[in-house]
Order: structure tokens, then C-alpha cells, then sequence
């Protein structure tokens, strides 16, 4: 049995491995398709601190892992199908590693950010296509971008690219937009903003040097369209992965897990979350890495109140 099972390597997971390795704890760490999550498909990561000249999101994340199996951190591949938390120790069933048990379990499974899925778009990610402004918006410096999406997001990542770009176009599928009105209005009055409305994306136009443009579909006139720009951001939301918990962890509509205010205390004892699978809001490397250091240090203190429970039995 383990006393500490983490499930996901993205900045979350790894903070709380090298913490709960540090602290003697031995975790396993479950390594899934993606090692190191969503920053290992981004490029140079410029904002985490402590790297004045910016590091490459692999490296950054190669780095966390091996600071953790300093420590002793143990690291195995499989899928986690189902977790049965309705008694302690937990029960994982884990793909190519069959039952695993485990007094404390950390979810930081992250979430994945949704994509189009239209010609063009997976073969220029990081050559101009991106989910994510905060991450690459700084390379668009006096270029013209697209933003894809009507929601919240899609309207935040627009206006912070205004910052950088010289044009952002909006593009979005429908004449309504879902994001919220003071959304709206805030984008409405920002002149570096285009509307292009009733606007489906169907490809990404991309040349020797990375994306040229977008190919739309008119939905009102029934004409295809390009819009000419360097950059796409998609911004038609996440989904946390949270599946293989089959309901017992408690979550939000949009199935982020709820954790105690404050806290990385999910509904069940001794099950944790951090990192983007609870995070609505920041969705940040730093930030995932420091909700992985809170997770590893309630897990923490869930052990050693398991084991003064046991000792005075
Ligand atoms: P969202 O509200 O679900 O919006 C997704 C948008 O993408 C919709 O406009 C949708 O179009 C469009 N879309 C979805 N699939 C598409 C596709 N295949 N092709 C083209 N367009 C597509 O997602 P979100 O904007 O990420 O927001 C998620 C939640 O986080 C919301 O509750 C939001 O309020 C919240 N949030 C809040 C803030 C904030 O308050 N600062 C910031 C970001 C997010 P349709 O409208 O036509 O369906």
C-alpha cells in the first residue's frame, strides 16, 4: 500500500510529488498519455519565476520531475479507468498497473483545453495556433490575431491581446455571444477589436513560417471567407478530466472538482485536488504548482492524523 498516490504530472502533481517525496512520504506518481501536461505542448514559458531569460515548457516540467525522483519520488505509466473511494485505504484500477492501493490520493489530472478540430489546427500548434493568450500572447507583438470563441474566455483572451497585437478579430459562430454583458461592453469599446460574427472557423491557413489566416464560413451569406492573421487563439473552453472518477468526487456543472475554500480537501477525507482540474479561474503553471504544494502538505497532515489515530487505538 502507498501512503500518497498522485495521479497526473502536469505543475500541480509535480510540486506535490517533490513535497511529499521530500517530506519521506514515497508517493507514486501516474503518469498518463501526456507527461507534464498541457506545458509541454507550449513553447518558451517567460512568466514562471525564477527563470529571468524564460525556459521551454519541457524542460521546465523535465526539471520538476527529476527534483522529485531526487527525492525519491517513484513514476509509473498507466490509465486510471476507476478509483473506489468510498473506503479507505483507496482502490485505483490503473491500466497496465491493476490494482493500486493507497491511504491518500491527489488528483491533478488538469483539464484540456477544447479545440476546433478542423484541417490546419493540430499541425500548427506552436506555430500559431494557441489556447492560451496569457501563455503565448507576447509573441504577437504588432501582428494581426484571431480569437475564436464567444464565451468569457474568449473575450478575456481578446482584450488582453490587444496589448500586443495591432489587431484582434473576433471570430464566433453565432450573432449572440454568451459571455457576460460587462464582458461585452469592456470589448465593445476597445478599437483594436474586429466583430467577425456568424463566422464558423473550417481551416487554418498556415504557410512555410507558421499560420497565415483563418477560413471561415459565412453563415449568413453562405460564403466561405479568409481572415488574414498570424495568430489563432482557440477560446471555446476546457474540460477537466475528471471522468474516471465515476461521481464520487463532488464537482462543479462543468465538472471541476469543489475543493474547501482554501484548501485542496475535496468532499471525500484523504482524497486532494489541485492544479487546472480545480482551478476555473487562474489556470496558471505557477499556480497549479503552488495548490500542488498545498495538496502535498494537507495530505501531509492526513497521514500523521491517520497515524496518531492508530497509535492510540
Ligand atoms: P463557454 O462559456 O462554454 O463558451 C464557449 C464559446 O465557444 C461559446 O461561445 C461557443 O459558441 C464557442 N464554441 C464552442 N465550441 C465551438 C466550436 N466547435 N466552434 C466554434 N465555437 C465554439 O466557455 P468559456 O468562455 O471558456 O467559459 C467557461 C466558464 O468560465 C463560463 O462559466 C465563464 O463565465 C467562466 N469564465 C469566466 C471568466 C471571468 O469571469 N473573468 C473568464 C473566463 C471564463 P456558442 O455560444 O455558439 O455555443
Amino acid at each position: 500500500m502507498y501512503k500518497s498516490i498522485i495521479v497526473g504530472t502536469g505543475p500541480a502533481g509535480l510540486t506535490a510529488a517533490i513535497y511529499l517525496a521530500r517530506a519521506n512520504l514515497s508517493p507514486l506518481i501516474i503518469e498518463g498519455p501526456q507527461p507534464g501536461g498541457q506545458l509541454t505542448t507550449t513553447t518558451e514559458v517567460e512568466n514562471f519565476p525564477g527563470f529571468p531569460e524564460g525556459i521551454m515548457g519541457p524542460e521546465l516540467m523535465d526539471n520538476m520531475r527529476k527534483q522529485a525522483e531526487r527525492f525519491g519520488a517513484e513514476f509509473r505509466t498507466g490509465w486510471v479507468n476507476s478509483v473506489d473511494t468510498s473506503s479507505r485505504p483507496f482502490k485505483l484500477q490503473v491500466e497496465g498497473l491493476g490494482e493500486l492501493v493507497t491511504e491518500t490520493l491527489i488528483l491533478s489530472t488538469g483539464a484540456t483545453a477544447k479545440y476546433l478540430g478542423i484541417p490546419g489546427e493540430q499541425d500548427n500548434v506552436g506555430r500559431g495556433v494557441s489556447t492560451c493568450a496569457t501563455c503565448d500572447g507576447f509573441f504577437f507583438r504588432g501582428k494581426e490575431i484571431i480569437v475564436v470563441g464567444g464565451g468569457d474566455s474568449a473575450l478575456e483572451e481578446a482584450g488582453f491581446l490587444t496589448r500586443f497585437a495591432s489587431k484582434v478579430t473576433l471570430v464566433h459562430r453565432r450573432e449572440e455571444l454568451r459571455a457576460s454583458k460587462i464582458m461585452q461592453d469592456r470589448v465593445r469599446s476597445n478599437e483594436k477589436v474586429e466583430w467577425a460574427l456568424n463566422r464558423t472557423p473550417i481551416e487554418v491557413i498556415a504557410g512555410e513560417r507558421g499560420v497565415t489566416g483563418l477560413k471561415v464560413l459565412n453563415n449568413v451569406t453562405g460564403e466561405e471567407e479568409i481572415i488574414e492573421a498570424s495568430g489563432v487563439f482557440v477560446a471555446i473552453g476546457h474540460h477537466p478530466n475528471t471522468g474516471f472518477l465515476g461521481g464520487q468526487i463532488t464537482t462543479d456543472e462543468n465538472g471541476y472538482i469543489v475543493v474547501n475554500p482554501g484548501t485542496s480537501e475535496t468532499n471525500v477525507k484523504g482524497v486532494f485536488a489541485c492544479g487546472d482540474v480545480q482551478d476555473t479561474r487562474y489556470r496558471q503553471a505557477i499556480t497549479a504548482a503552488g495548490s500542488g504544494c498545498m495538496a502535498a502538505m494537507d495530505a501531509e497532515k492526513y497521514i500523521e492524523s491517520l497515524e496518531h489515530e492508530a497509535a492510540v487505538r
